[in-house]
């Protein structure tokens, strides 16, 4: 990798991207796509941790022309480094940042009637996608407010381009299923109203990872693509059961800062949570709470990877450090590296294993890996 201009793994903490692994994944989800589906990557919140400009820049160069991203600081950002293709705004835009919108070519969503008319009442022609609330009750026009629904489609500075609403099941239980189908029914009626009514008939989109699992029978315009890209589908259930198989993009590595020796009867750490029992062998790692690393795998609940071995987490995790349990690894030195989430040796603790430990789901451990972390592509270029 010589002439890179970031050594690998030189830095404190960092996140490894596979990028053969999204490509793969990317795959998977391409082949699930009915015929003229395009896939519109979902990249809110740093693409899930993953960092979004990186990944968008690698799907663009993939053929992925769509993307949804939760604020318009998000599209700002992708923009300002050149990511192409249409960039949905899924959550609420102030009005003090429409012409940003306009600046940017972002689309924002209609969020209901009301916030219709004031994007209509910007003055600028807006390209919009309205979202439908079909049930979830999060954000979106109830789909029983025909009359209002059909309102916004008559706001002229408005060029809809799309309209869509969200499932809410994650799993496959009969309770599940029955919603889903009454969902698509609400959404079936609006746009066959709106076929009726003469106005151009927008893109639709209604599934995401687990829609497309699930119901690959569903024929729409988009598939708005999170999880699946990232390879962390694993919460929604068992993705072998689709007959895929994804792959983990993202890795968590940190560098251990000291290793030293701690007597029978000393604490390690703050708030006296742990006295060592016997002699020790700890390894200080460049890594905490502020990066990412849950702050409730303390205490031996978690535990990270030096060369193949478990190393369980000693005390509680600190904002910047974690001191980790080495006792029984042999040769651990000062400029190691210890896997938090990833492969080491025959070993692997998946994105999944590490929200089990927290209490909570891979997309959120993800979505919360910090700024600071520095990230190396690995695959690049295919
Ligand atoms: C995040 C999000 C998605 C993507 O969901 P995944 O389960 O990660 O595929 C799709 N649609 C909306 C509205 C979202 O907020």
């Amino acid at each position: 990798m010589e002439g890179k201009p970031m050594m690998r793994g030189t830095g404190r903490a960092w996140i490894e991207l596979d990028m053969n692994n999204l490509h793969h994944n990317l795959n998977v989800v391409r082949d699930r796509l009915p015929g003229d589906c395009q896939l519109m990557a979902a990249v809110k919140a740093d693409a899930y941790g993953h960092g979004a400009v990186e990944i968008c820049r690698e799907l663009n160069t993939l053929g992925v022309r769509a993307f949804c991203v939760a604020s318009v600081m998000e599209g700002v950002e992708l923009r300002k480094h050149h990511i192409e293709g249409e960039i949905l705004i899924l959550g609420y835009t102030h009005p003090g940042q429409f012409s940003l919108l306009v600046k940017y070519g972002l689309t924002q969503t209609a969020l209901d009637l009301d916030y219709a008319e004031l994007l209509n009442g910007f003055g600028e022609k807006l390209a919009v996608h309205v979202k439908i609330d079909t049930g979830l009750r999060r954000l979106g026009e109830r789909s029983e407010n025909l009359d209002r629904i059909m309102r916004m489609f008559e706001c002229k500075n408005l060029t809809i381009t799309g309209i869509f609403t969200h499932f809410s099941a994650e799993n496959d239980t009969e309770t599940a299923k029955h919603f889903t189908q009454e969902q698509l029914e609400h959404f079936h009626h609006i746009r066959t109203e709106i076929e009726k009514r003469g106005f151009t008939r927008p893109k639709a989109h209604v599934q995401s990872s687990y829609g497309i699992l699930s119901r690959p029978d569903l024929a729409f315009d988009y598939a708005r693509i999170g999880r699946a890209l990232y390879g962390t589908v694993s919460d929604l259930g068992d993705a072998d059961r689709y007959g895929v198989e994804l792959r983990p993009v993202l890795s968590l590595k940190a560098r251990v800062s000291a290793v030293k020796t701690v007597f029978a009867g000393e604490y390690i750490g703050y708030g006296f949570t742990f006295i060592a029992p016997k002699e020790m062998k700890i390894a200080v790692l460049a890594i905490g709470y502020a990066d990412g690393l849950p702050r409730s795998l303390s205490c031996g609940v978690g535990h990270v990877l030096i060369d193949g071995h478990k190393a369980p987490v000693l005390g509680c995790a600190c904002m910047d450090q974690t001191m980790v349990d080495v006792t029984d690894i042999e040769k651990v030195e000062r400029g190691d590296t210890a896997v938090v989430i990833g492969k080491s040796g025959g070993a692997e603790i998946r994105a999944r294993d590490v929200a089990e430990q927290a209490g909570t789901i891979s997309i959120e451990v993800l979505s919360r890996l910090g700024t600071r972390l520095e990230r190396i592509i690995l695959g690049e270029g295919k």
